[in-house]
């Protein structure tokens, strides 16, 4: 029997996008998600939900979409995702429940995202999610503070207060959100659509706190002294790493961290309207090959660059991105310089970028990652012109609260030690999930890490209770 295949989602043409910032899928129409939708074999066995970190009841909520059932199918994924018009638009589907989905054996699997996306949508369309304020109910229970409202902290949040928790989320930004919003940007993950998210959370019944910086404003400790009975740490990996090489500290050359955190936070491309410029000139390379990077070179394809190209020392099969984001990049023009390591960055007499060192490489036996080692070409050397670098080679974690925070123990590289499934760290109380523990990973991670550590919380407290009650007797 000939399989059907999945459904395409309607986009923006590619010289159409690249002179906006608009989201670039546009998402399923009622029909062409309801066709999807009746794709779904429903297996008894559904492989498919042991892919998903927050274990959503997909063959579940996809029969509902198959026969229209849309506000169903959006309260059985909101019973376990906080997130999931984000969760619809960002996650590596592709690596986590569509690659065990079953019709992937014979043809292509489900597009799970793609519908959970289209439900949450039609969700905020409609008004149909908004949920009433649980203040009330968390009267009397007890209180805990997370730190941190990227995808991790807003998900640990969320779970607590579903579970009559009284939370308090403290951000050092102005905004919540974290890299979802700070880094993410607006073509992948429009903000009108991140507020909403962002907004149900707070109607939960969870409170966000901005603009503290938890490890200078207050410390855990004195978290504790206020009455917080556990604190989760969600503080993501936001800390740049360098190459390394000559000339890094020319003007014209970001850490993808900041040419991002302009362009989407600072609204950089707007200015004047907004007052931070970034300056890109014509010709921009990008080091790097994950997600970070293809949102760093289609930012600077978008902010009017001519020719933006990605370098990156290992080949095509290697690259950390989801595949999606570099076939849209491709679409924008940008091109892929594989195989190829900068080894020098050259300056003018001004103190501006000229051009880059490259070096051709070779792939060697496979490293302790699996992958194969990527090795020089003696005399390969060769110079291109650039007017802009974005580093865009992984972030690590930001040491200030860590440091501030006494008996935490760390791992080697500065993340946080914690139990995979609790959360729990070496400090009675402090439960840590994310990029801060993992190092840079996926917001599905995240946020499965976030809902862990949740039960783990709200557990500890009940067995503490249930304990005492015991000893009375
Ligand atoms: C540009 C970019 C693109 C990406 N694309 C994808 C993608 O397509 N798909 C995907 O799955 N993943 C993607 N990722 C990775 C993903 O965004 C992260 O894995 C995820 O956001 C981690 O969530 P988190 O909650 O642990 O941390 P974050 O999102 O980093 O949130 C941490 C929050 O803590 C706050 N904070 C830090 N220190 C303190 C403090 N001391 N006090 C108070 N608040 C503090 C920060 O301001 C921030 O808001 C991308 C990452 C980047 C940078
Ligand atoms: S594995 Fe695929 S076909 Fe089977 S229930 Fe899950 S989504 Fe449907």
């Amino acid at each position: 029997m000939q399989m059907q295949k999945r459904l395409l989602m309607p986009e923006q043409l590619p010289q159409e996008r690249i002179k906006n910032f608009n989201e670039v899928a546009l998402g399923y129409t009622d029909d062409q998600a309801i066709a999807e939708a009746k794709r779904c074999l429903q297996c008894k066995k559904a492989p498919c939900m042991a892919g998903c970190p927050v274990e959503i009841d997909i063959p579940g909520f996809i029969e509902l979409v198959a026969e229209r059932k849309f506000p169903e199918a959006l309260t059985i994924l909101r019973e376990k995702n906080n997130l999931p018009a984000i969760c619809g638009r960002v996650c590596p589907q592709e690596t986590q429940c569509e690659i065990v989905c079953t019709l992937k054996k014979k043809s292509e699997p489900v597009a799970i995202g793609r519908l959970e996306r289209f439900v949450a949508d039609w969700g905020r369309k409609n008004r149909r999610q908004t949920t009433e304020r649980k203040e009330q109910r968390a009267e009397g229970r007890p209180r805990a503070a997370v730190i941190g409202a990227g995808p991790a902290g807003l998900t640990c949040a969320g779970d607590l207060a579903r579970m009559s928790w009284k939370v308090t989320i403290f951000e050092s930004l102005h905004a919540p959100g974290g890299v979802l919003r700070y880094g993410i940007p607006e073509f992948r993950m429009p903000r009108d659509v991140l507020d909403y998210e962002i907004e149900y959370v707070k109607n939960l019944g969870v409170e966000i706190k901005t603009n503290i910086i938890i490890g200078r404003t207050i410390t855990i400790e004195e978290l504790f002294d206020a009455g917080y009975k556990a604190v989760f740490i969600g503080t993501g990996a936001g800390f740049p790493y360098f190459l390394g090489i000559p000339g890094e500290n020319y003007n014209g050359v970001y850490s993808a961290n900041e040419f991002l955190t302009r362009a989407n936070l600072m609204k950089a491309y707007r200015f004047p309207e907004y007052d931070t410029p970034i300056k890109i000139g014509v010709k921009v390379a990008v080091v790097g090959a994950g997600n970070v990077a293809m949102d760093s070179a289609r930012v600077a394809r978008r902010l009017g660059a001519k020719k933006v190209c990605i370098i990156y020392r290992r080949s095509r099969s290697e690259m950390p991105a989801r595949a999606e984001e570099i076939h849209h990049a491709e679409e924008e023009g940008i091109e892929l310089d594989l195989l190829t390591l900068p080894i020098e960055i050259i300056g003018d007499e001004k103190g501006w970028v000229k051009q880059v060192k490259c070096l051709k490489m070779k792939l060697g036996e496979p490293d302790d990652t699996g992958r194969r080692r990527p090795l020089p070409i003696d005399g390969s050397e060769y110079l291109v012109d650039i007017d802009t670098v974005v580093i865009a080679i992984g972030q690590g974690p930001n040491p200030l609260l860590l440091s501030m925070t006494p008996g935490l123990k760390l791992t080697r590289k500065g993340n946080i030690v914690a139990d995979n499934i609790t959360g729990e760290t070496s400090l009675e109380g402090v439960y840590a999930g994310g990029d801060i523990v993992t190092g840079a990973a996926t917001v599905i991670e995240a946020m499965g890490a976030g809902k862990r550590a949740a039960r783990a919380i709200d557990n500890s407290v009940n067995s503490k209770h249930k304990a005492r009650n015991t000893k009375q007797y």
